[in-house]
């Protein structure tokens, strides 16, 4: 292995328990021993962030925004000082930091506050003295001097951030499978491990939901061209790299569809019989945008008459009840008839850069889902990504048929 600084990050389900946080410590020692300079970044132990939020809920359903920073934030803080712990056990002399102090300075917004500078020099002072150093995923300090977080899976920002500050020579990330699948293989055992994956397929694959990397982390590592290895923290066996070229060696082995994606965050808003005349969209989409509400695919038919028509569009579930509180609001300025919700969908996506150059990827998709019997609710494009948002109970099954028809089940 070559010499050189390596940023880890281990996920929830790798520093667990009392074990795991042993074994990381063992796989942390190993990369320390070659010679290397190791920065940690760790998440909160197992199903920690959801058993906090949970707390929440079971006190309140008004949750302020600094309140809940600062109760997530405790998670990754234990898991932080047991590795150091853990570290200091066997033998490897460890510093622990929060994201604030080691000066990893965002915007305001609490509970997916963006990171706006990496300071760094408490990381650099420690590896100057020959400390491993393990940081809290996921957390930073506002401008405001508050204590933020990054979005849920904002431990892989943490360290794509952390390896772009302090120009690493690689940002691994390690987790629960070995590396970067056709599809999640959870749902689809045929997924094959890709080999290589370049930035803007994995921007995509993130973009669209695929939990095995934070979408800002992706953002991060390609603006500062940051090689990232999504590996497991279970075996030494190589996982994927994702970087700027993948067409050298090993490259993706079908080139047109590179991964099927599955999505179960969104939820559907309809706002029904909104007039049809310039600025209604405009006004509505600004309201949910000043809540900080991200809309991510909308459809709007033509009116028949020419008067109203629907508007249809996904948000995040967890911004559901506000953002339907917000258009409730403003029903009387808008004019609009009402707003109808929906928690039961999934958005189905396929990615690949080969879509730039072949014609007939959506229709294949459109086809295998009419072949099972799917309905298809909403449909947004790129050009480099197909996504349709279905009834939450076809995923496996449109996940599956679509892996299967665009070839990419493992011989
Ligand atoms: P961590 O806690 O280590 O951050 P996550 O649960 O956030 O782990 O991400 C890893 C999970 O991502 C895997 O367990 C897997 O089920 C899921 N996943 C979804 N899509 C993919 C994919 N295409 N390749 C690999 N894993 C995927
Ligand atoms: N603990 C946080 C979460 O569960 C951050 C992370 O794991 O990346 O979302
Ligand atoms: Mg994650």
């Amino acid at each position: 292995m070559p010499v050189g600084l390596v940023v880890q990050k281990y996920g929830g389900t790798s520093v667990a328990d009392p074990d795991r946080i042993k074994a990381v410590a063992d796989h942390v020692a190993f990369t320390r021993n070659h010679g290397n300079d190791v920065v940690v970044v760790v998440s909160a132990m197992g199903k920690s962030t959801d058993n906090l939020i949970s707390l929440a809920n079971a006190v309140s359903n008004i949750q302020p925004g600094r309140e809940m920073d600062m109760l997530l934030t405790a998670g990754e803080r234990i898991s932080m000082s047991l590795l150091s712990i853990a570290l200091a056990g066997i033998g490897i002399e460890a510093v622990s930091f929060t994201g604030s102090q080691v000066g990893i300075i965002t915007d305001t917004i609490h509970t997916k506050a963006k990171i706006l500078e990496v300071k760094g020099d408490r990381v650099r002072d420690a590896l100057s003295q020959g400390k491993v150093v393990v940081v809290a995923g996921f957390q930073g300090v506002s401008t405001d001097s508050e204590v933020t977080t990054l979005g849920r899976g904002g431990s892989d920002t943490t360290a794509v951030a952390l390896a772009a500050a302090l120009n690493a020579d690689v940002c691994e990330i390690y987790t629960d499978v070995t590396g970067v699948f056709t599809a999640d293989p959870r749902i689809v055992p045929q997924a094959r491990k890709l080999q290589r994956l370049q930035f803007d397929e994995m921007l995509e694959m993130a973009g669209v939901g695929s939990k095995v990397l934070a979408l800002r982390s992706v953002e991060f590592a390609r603006n500062h061209n940051v090689p990232i290895h999504v590996r497991s923290s279970y075996t030494w066996e190589p996982g994927t790299w994702v970087t700027t070229d993948a067409s050298e060696g090993a490259a993706m082995e079908d080139p047109i569809i590179s991964g099927v994606v599955q999505d179960a965050s969104e939820s559907k808003v309809t706002v029904i019989a909104v007039p049809d005349r310039p600025g209604v969209s405009a006004a509505l989409f600004e309201n949910l945008a000043n809540a900080n509400i991200n809309v991510d695919m909308i459809v709007q038919n033509v009116s028949l008459d020419g008067s109203s028509t629907d508007i249809t569009f996904t948000v995040p579930r967890t911004d559901l009840a506000r953002a339907v509180q917000r258009l409730e609001q403003a029903k009387s300025d808008l004019k609009f008839a009402e707003v109808k919700s929906d928690t039961n969908v999934a958005k189905i996506s396929v990615i690949g850069v080969g879509m730039r150059s072949h014609a007939g990827v959506a229709l294949k998709m459109f086809e295998t889902l009419a072949g099972k019997g799917i309905n298809i609710q909403v449909i947004s494009t790129s050009e480099i990504k197909v996504s349709v948002l279905v009834a939450a109970e076809y995923t496996e099954l449109a996940v599956r048929a679509l892996h299967t028809a665009y070839e990419l089940d493992a011989a």
